[in-house]
């Protein structure tokens, strides 16, 4: 494992389920967090206790992601000593409903088209620039068993998850050459929020997804993205597809 200590990971997301994982993750080999979210009062919460816990600083960024102009102004003019973002998490998004296309609603098209696949690309145009210039970086994005198949009724979510997918590939080859390295962490069912948010608070049918089998802990993934993170600088872990063991 190669020491992460002291450099500057931001992740997208932090204020629930896997992001929030995998700050204190990070938090835990002493890495400094951009903890970035829409919602404040839980980064400041999570800021808090990653100080208490760890006895690390982080900086919380109020971003939302879908917001072009907020995401590139905030990303480039954020303060020493955070300017120079050593691993970027991409793993802000969102699922919503379960419908087919032709019943499906267009504004949640939008809600999930915005964040998982707009949001992801506004923050790394952002980012990646620094990252090439200084000849270090690693860009690790969250994506999904939804970005290999498409289950029923998951039509527009699956195709965010293939879109991140093909992200991630075209964005390693743009990178060919240089050391900053591109990795897509890939999961199936993690027990998050991330139902609730599908369903709207709808929490029986939430609860309904995880029914017989067990799902991967938020934890689970962050140990993988950390994994990927504390590979020596040759090594590339570019696709890791992680599932529960009863998933099919
Ligand atoms: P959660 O709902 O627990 O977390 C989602 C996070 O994304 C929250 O921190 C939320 O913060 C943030 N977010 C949503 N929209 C925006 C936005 N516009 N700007 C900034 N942040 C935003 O779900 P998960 O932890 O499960 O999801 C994390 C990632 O993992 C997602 O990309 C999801 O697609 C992926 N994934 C999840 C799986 C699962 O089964 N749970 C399986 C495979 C992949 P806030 O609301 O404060 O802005």
């Amino acid at each position: 494992m190669v020491s992460i200590q002291n450099q500057v990971v931001l992740v997208t997301g932090a204020s629930s389920g896997i992001g929030m994982a995998c700050a204190k993750a990070f938090a835990a080999t002493g890495a400094k967090l951009i903890l970035a979210a829409r919602r404040e009062d839980r980064l400041q919460t999570l800021a808090t206790a990653l100080k208490d816990e760890f006895g690390v600083e982080s900086y919380v960024l109020v971003l939302d992601v879908c917001d072009r102009n907020q995401t590139q102004t905030q990303l480039n003019s954020l303060p020493e000593p955070w300017s120079n973002i050593d691993i970027l998490v991409n793993n802000a998004g969102l699922s919503r409903g379960l419908n087919k296309l032709h019943e499906g609603s267009i504004q949640d098209w939008e809600e999930m088209i915005d964040t998982n696949v707009k949001g992801l690309l506004y923050v790394t145009r952002a980012l990646v620039p620094g990252m090439v210039e200084r000849q270090q970086g690693h860009i690790i994005n969250i994506g999904s068993i939804a970005g290999h198949e498409t289950y029923p009724n998951g039509n527009v979510y699956c195709a965010t998850k293939a879109a991140v997918r093909a992200i991630s590939e075209g964005l390693k080859q743009d990178l060919l050459g240089t050391p900053v390295r591109v990795s897509s962490v890939d999961p199936g069912l993690v027990e998050t929020e991330f139902s609730d948010v599908r369903f709207r608070g709808d929490t029986d049918r939430a609860e309904k997804v995880y029914q017989n089998l067990t799902p991967l802990t938020p934890e689970d993934v962050a140990d993988v993205v950390l994994f990927c993170a504390t590979r020596p600088a040759h090594v590339n872990l570019s696709e890791v597809l992680l599932l529960p063991t009863d998933q099919s």
